[in-house]
């Protein structure tokens, strides 16, 4: 194994700052007052406000267009994945995380795609004539994407879905709700999970079927936003489907089979949400040595003091041995065929709870400026106590890892 940073991952990291700085940054003054004040960045619906979405619009437009948003999107899909292996993916997040991690999580302005909301994986089993007609806009960024699989009775639970397809004709008629899903709200369409057969799911043995459905307010609706920590507004909402009718060249793989698509797109989003977590939490490290080095207390930097140093030590101690399982995960997805299932469960567990532990010390470091909205603090450890949570909570990925060693996978490397 080569720990050495690649100069590929030194030179895209180099444009995407670059990129930031060129069209990014202009972007974000243009609309200055509502990306940094939450009284702006949320309408009184606390849905995003006119000028939040066109910001967010521009900047991934302008994205898509320099090829950074799906650069590591499968290339069937109009993506550049094949150029950026899921190493060089990693090491490419945590970098951009580590530097621009404030910006990119307060403001929401993300140069790089998600998984869910832009060239998933799920994407390829679309049917040609829908390929054709869809992925244009959303290779262009004017289209948005989102993923609805968990429901009010089914988030880690998804073999409690109540989501129902049934066939009438060339046509499938879905009824449910769809809750926690990012960016309904602001998705022209959404992947929807529904039971096809329920014998199938009783068995577990399929059963599930995805449905490309468009959000445009009559075969479904999503006009409501979750707020969530504190935030005036949010990214996730519902989705209502009142015998919402899709025709059947809009199901997404094949029939009854779309347990295993959801988990395909779910697993390459861990290791990116467990990269940016391992950058984010560098990017406040880095800010409690600057603070620490500077701040004086008693006559001296508050550095000097042992309880602070013994802070800033657990905080490296637990940055580095995340970065290792992110790198060490991710050679395995590179260079196995199977999947890794456990190590790709640790490492989204681990990172997600380590970024937070770290951002709550870095906070404590500060004092009372760890509390306030001025340093970002505060409001990236929202996030980061967000991460927790969705792509399976950290309960439900020592659930998977201990199965998979009582099973017998014992072995780490
Ligand atoms: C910000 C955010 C964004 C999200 N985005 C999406 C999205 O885009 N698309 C989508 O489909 N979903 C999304 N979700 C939903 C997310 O996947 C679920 O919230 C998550 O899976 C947990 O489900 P739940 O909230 O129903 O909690 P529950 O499943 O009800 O869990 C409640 C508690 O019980 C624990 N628990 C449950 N079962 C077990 C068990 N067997 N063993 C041990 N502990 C257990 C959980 O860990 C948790 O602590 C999002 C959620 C959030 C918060």
């Amino acid at each position: 194994m080569d720990f050495k940073i690649p100069d590929q991952v030194k030179e895209v990291v180099a444009s995407i700052d670059k990129f930031i700085e060129q069209e990014v940054d202009p972007v974000k003054k243009q609309y200055q007052q509502q990306l940094t004040n939450d009284r702006y960045f949320y309408d009184e619906n606390g849905l995003y406000a006119k000028e939040t979405m066109d910001a967010i619009r521009k900047v991934r437009k302008k994205s898509a267009e320099a090829g950074f948003f799906h650069m590591f999107a499968d290339p069937e899909l109009g993506g550049s994945g094949d150029e950026f292996g899921p190493l060089n993916m990693v090491l490419i997040h945590e970098l951009l995380y580590r530097k621009h991690g404030q910006d990119l999580l307060t403001q929401h302005i993300f140069p790089i795609g998600l998984f869910t909301d832009g060239l998933t994986p799920v994407l390829k089993g679309l049917k040609p004539e829908v390929k054709a007609d869809i992925l244009p806009g959303v290779q262009s960024g004017d289209t948005w994407l989102c993923f609805g699989l968990s429901e009010p009775d089914a988030g880690s639970d998804i073999w409690n879905l109540k989501t129902r397809a049934v066939k009438d004709g060339d046509h499938w008629v879905l009824n449910g709700t769809k809750q926690w899903i990012s960016y309904a709200p602001y998705s022209d369409y959404a992947m929807i999970f529904a039971i096809t057969d329920p014998e199938m799911v009783r068995q577990k043995s399929g059963g599930i079927t995805c449905f490309l459905v468009p959000l445009d307010g009559v075969t479904c609706v999503s006009d409501s936003a979750i707020p969530l920590l504190g935030n005036l507004g949010g990214d996730t909402g519902i989705i209502s489907l009142e015998d919402a009718r899709v025709h059947e060249k809009y199901i997404i793989g094949d029939v009854h089979q779309a347990y295993k698509t959801a988990l395909d797109g779910i697993n390459l989003g861990r290791l990116s949400v467990a990269a940016n977590c391992v950058g984010t939490a560098q990017w406040a490290l880095d800010k409690a040595i600057e603070y620490a080095n500077e701040r004086k207390t008693f006559g001296v930097t508050i550095g000097k003091h042992q309880t602070i140093q013994t802070m800033i030590a657990d905080c490296a101690l637990e940055i580095y041995a995340a970065q290792n399982m992110v790198l060490h995960c991710a050679w395995k997805v590179e260079n196995q065929n199977k999947s890794p299932v456990k190590e790709l469960s640790m490492v989204k567990a681990h990172a997600t709870e380590m970024t937070q532990s770290v951002l709550d010390k870095c906070m404590q470091i500060h004092g009372g400026m760890g509390l306030t909205n001025e340093l970002g603090l505060e409001h990236v450890w929202r996030w980061a106590r967000e991460q927790r949570i969705p792509d399976g909570t950290t309960e439900m990925q020592k659930r998977t890892i201990a199965k998979e060693l009582l099973k017998g996978g014992t072995s780490f490397l």
